[in-house]
């Protein structure tokens, strides 16, 4: 396991896209999107999807030069499409379009179509967070075959669909910040464990036969040769199914056999942006919030765990943690971006001299 500090990762990544003919400003957007995941312990959805991204782009998979186009802006729909550009960039164009028009009516819906990528979902709660706007995000995963089997089939039949909702800090509480994919564990997850060579948890997988396996050989290199369960079986599912439609029909396209067909990832999202203090006295609510949370966390522990957290609360450790000693990069990971960024004219030297001394 190499060590590198964030600054470091940034850099490299970005000089890396740049090799490859993205513009400076964007270059820089995608690696801190990738690096700001890999602080928050996201490694799934860090600097190890940058040779994927490099691929969409040699491949013209990835539109590198998008920045994002207003379709329709009916007052309170914005509709934007991405142009398959880096969801780095139409992530934050449609945020802050949709921000920019809150106003006095206290609530925005802006739904994107055609992005790339759109990575880590809680980055885009993130950026609604720094107005003190409460948000929910429904995302779709399509343009590569499906990669979760839905509850009571064998069959890979949707994407891993992640849902985010965040709710802004109160004096006494930070952020609470829901950001899961709506399959057991994030597709990137099953590539991690590959990389560190470790299995997965018992009852995140299937094989090609329907058999439960913990071995993420079955699905990488070759995403096909099983599926990832749904999380809490129907409920799991039919939230997963609730993203494609929201994220996916409502905005530009589903995961159905017609949308297999272009091996890259196409992300369509959903998001409601609402003004707290439309809805009332934010004083009131954050006594109703602290008395809440307080309330949740005061359970006893159960056993074997470190008692009751609250989601955005492992995030923020790590941001902590990761910020302050260095993020974790296995190996493989790191040769894989390597590889990529010798493709684009940056030998392992210079990479590794940009990234820093690993800690
Ligand atoms: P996960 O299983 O790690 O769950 C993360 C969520 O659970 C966070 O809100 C976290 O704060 C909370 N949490 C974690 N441990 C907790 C605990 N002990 N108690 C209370 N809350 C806890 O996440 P995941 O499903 O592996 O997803 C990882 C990332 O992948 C997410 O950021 C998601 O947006 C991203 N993703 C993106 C795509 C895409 O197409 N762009 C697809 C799938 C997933």
């Amino acid at each position: 396991m190499l060590t590198f500090d964030h600054g470091g990762l940034r850099r490299a990544t970005a000089a890396v896209f740049a090799a490859a003919g993205v513009e400076d400003d964007i270059a820089r957007a995608v690696a801190d999107l990738l690096v700001n995941a890999n602080l928050t312990g996201h490694d799934s959805h860090g600097i190890q999807m940058a040779a994927y991204y490099l691929d969409c782009v040699k491949t013209g998979r990835l539109n590198p030069d998008q920045r994002g186009r207003v379709v329709s802006d009916s007052g309170s729909i914005l509709v934007i499409d991405g142009g398959m550009g880096f969801g780095a960039v139409i992530g934050a164009f449609a945020m802050d379009e949709a921000m920019a028009r809150v106003g006095s009516s206290g609530a925005q819906i802006v739904a994107i179509r055609n992005s790339h990528h759109l990575g880590r979902i809680g980055s885009w709660a993130e950026r609604c967070l720094e107005n003190d706007l409460v948000s929910i995000h429904f995302v779709n995963a399509h343009g590569h075959p499906p990669l979760v089997a839905p509850h009571g089939g064998l069959e890979a039949r949707l994407g891993t669909n992640p849902f985010c909702a965040a709710v802004p800090a109160t004096d006494r509480h930070p952020p609470f910040v829901l950001d899961f994919a709506t399959s057991r564990i994030a597709f990137g997850k099953v590539g991690v464990a590959y990389d560190k060579n470790e299995a997965l948890s018992e009852g995140m997988m299937i094989d090609r036969q329907g058999r439960p396996t913990t071995d993420p050989a079955t699905m990488i290199p070759d995403a096909t040769g099983g599926a990832l369960l749904p999380l809490g079986d129907h409920k799991g599912f039919g939230l997963g199914l609730l993203c494609d439609l929201l994220g996916g029909a409502l905005t530009g396209g589903t995961t159905h056999p017609e949308r297999h067909t272009q091996e890259t990832t196409v992300n369509g999202m959903l998001s409601i942006l609402i003004d707290p203090a439309a809805l009332g006295s934010w004083q009131t609510m954050t006594g109703e919030i602290d008395a809440l949370y307080e309330w949740a966390r005061s359970a006893a522990p159960a056993p074997g765990t470190e008692g009751v957290l609250l989601a955005g609360e492992p995030e923020r450790r790590n941001r902590a943690e990761r910020a302050a000693r260095g993020i974790p990069i296995a190996e493989a990971a790191w040769d894989d971006l390597a590889a990529a960024a010798e493709g684009v004219g940056i030998n392992r030297e210079t990479l590794d001299r940009l990234a820093g001394q690993a800690i």
